[in-house]
């Protein structure tokens, strides 16, 4: 039902947040000399006045725990154990940063004098449960949390993200080779406070339980191409739901109806020439806005190393400049494709992906880039090679369809291939602008929690927070 971690001796009471709408109390499972208690110097920083990394750890966890904690409601303290451990896969390149669930679940617990009962036969998290109920149900005092917590302590050690540490700075601003530890702290617990399937099996659609009982989350999951929720599948069909790429949303109201206020209208790229009609895309971070379209033939020319990744400046015969330049995702970051496409003369540029599915996430910060950039799918990219070289398009912002959404619905993340950990328990990578509970951190994160900035705490109002 849980992941059950093995637990250090060393808990301290840590941080009690109080004057909050909702109590959430840090406690620390890490053994001297680590994480919490880390007693390295370090500078303050970003609005972060802590001298040691430890010290600095523990003001991060205190504003998210502040920042959660003035959202919600609820009469019962939070308890949350939270450690600095290694996490594993960590590469050079792509880490776990964290982990985090609720550390209990409850079903049909009657509700205290003025609480309010549960769905019936349903999984709560502890912390929604304890809110709705108005009691405290964890009653183990071996185990007393109602979220658990994991941060990697390798991050930028070794292999592990190499040269990318945490940053531990309040204001959002990391340099581009530090991981923002609030925004992934807000994250974590937010699985915590209920941002998960819970105890369903998220690849099988086994629900937990004798007899299985569906969780709450699961009344809102709602699949576009059955029109079926997960509450009324088999579970076969909650496991192909799992896999339905761009087809899984969350059809609760309050999550739903600030889809305008938060999204950004989509990028679409509608191929003129071969006349493949409209096609979804995803702007990049950086760059100019769409706000007026682009038109123009396309150009797919060989960089100066010979390839058509744009890594290295184009050659001056290149013919892009009026154009729009096609290249591949891949070798070196989108902000270098993009700028030698610029520099080349190019009115706008287009990355395909190099994997079948999704498209390139366009991320990365170049002030020096002007013109605007989009990613597409593996097909499309093929498909506009395909016309060369009278392929023609138009860059476009859809006026009417917000990005990451399906029928108005915010989508799920639900890869064809499933992703452990990753897949369900998310918002698709399609919205726009990036969301605090997407799969994969992103520097534009703000912090908050709740329209116009993002639809989580609006998600929690569909769950009964
Ligand atoms: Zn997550």
């Amino acid at each position: 039902m849980r992941a059950k971690l093995a637990r250090a001796l060393f808990i301290a009471l840590l941080l009690p947040v109080t004057a909050l709408a909702a109590e959430i109390i840090i406690v620390s499972g890490d053994p001297p000399g680590v994480g919490f208690n880390d007693p390295t110097p370090a500078a303050p920083i970003g609005g972060n006045p802590g001298t040691t990394v430890g010290e600095q750890a523990r003001n991060v966890f205190q504003a998210a725990a502040e920042q959660w904690g003035a959202r919600l409601q609820s009469k019962q303290p939070i308890l949350v154990i939270s450690f600095f451990v290694p996490l594993t896969p960590c590469t050079p390149t792509s880490g776990v940063l964290g982990a985090a669930g609720a550390e209990w679940y409850f079903s049909d617990i009657p509700p205290a004098k003025g609480g309010k009962a549960l769905a019936a036969g349903t999984w709560y998290p502890a912390a929604l449960a304890e809110k709705i109920t108005r009691q405290d149900i964890v009653a183990d005092p071996d185990d007393p949390f109602e979220i658990f917590s994991v941060f990697n302590s390798n991050l930028g050690i070794g292999t592990c993200l190499t040269g990318n540490g945490w940053y531990y700075g309040l204001d959002h601003n990391e340099p581009a080779n530090r991981i923002d530890l609030l925004a992934v702290v807000l994250h974590e617990f937010g699985h915590g406070l209920g941002f998960s399937v819970g105890p369903t099996n998220s690849s099988t659609g086994v629900r937990a339980g004798t007899p299985p009982l569906p969780s709450i989350w699961e009344s809102f999951m709602l699949d576009m191409s059955t029109q079926k929720r997960w509450l009324d599948m088999t579970n076969a069909e909650r496991a192909a739901s799992a896999r339905n790429n761009w087809n899984l949303v969350w059809a609760g109201q309050h999550g739903s109806n600030v889809v305008p206020s938060v999204l950004d209208f989509r990028t679409e790229v509608r191929a003129v020439n071969p006349a493949l009609g409209v096609n979804e895309a995803q702007s990049a971070q950086f760059g100019s806005s769409l706000q007026n379209g682009v038109a123009s033939l396309v150009v797919a020319p060989n960089d100066g190393g010979g390839t058509q990744l744009g890594c290295t400046p184009f050659p001056a015969n290149s013919g892009a400049a009026g154009k729009i330049v096609l290249m591949n995702r891949g070798t070196c970051t989108f902000t270098t494709k993009v700028f030698n496409a610029q520099a080349a003369g190019a009115v706008a540029a287009i990355v395909a992906n190099n994997v079948p599915e999704g498209f390139p996430t366009m991320a990365g910060v170049d002030t020096r880039i002007v013109i605007p950039s989009v990613g597409i799918t593996q097909a499309l990219g093929t498909a506009l090679r395909g016309g060369l070289p009278n392929t023609y398009v138009e860059l476009q912002r859809n006026p009417k369809i917000r990005a990451g959404t399906n029928a108005n619905y915010p989508r799920l993340y639900a890869p064809s291939a499933f992703a452990q950990g990753s897949s369900v328990s998310h918002w698709d990578v399609t919205g726009t602008p990036n969301l605090l509970m997407e799969p994969f951190i992103n520097t534009d994160l703000t912090g908050s929690v709740k329209n116009p900035d993002d639809l989580t705490w609006n998600l929690f109002n569909d769950l009964g927070w």
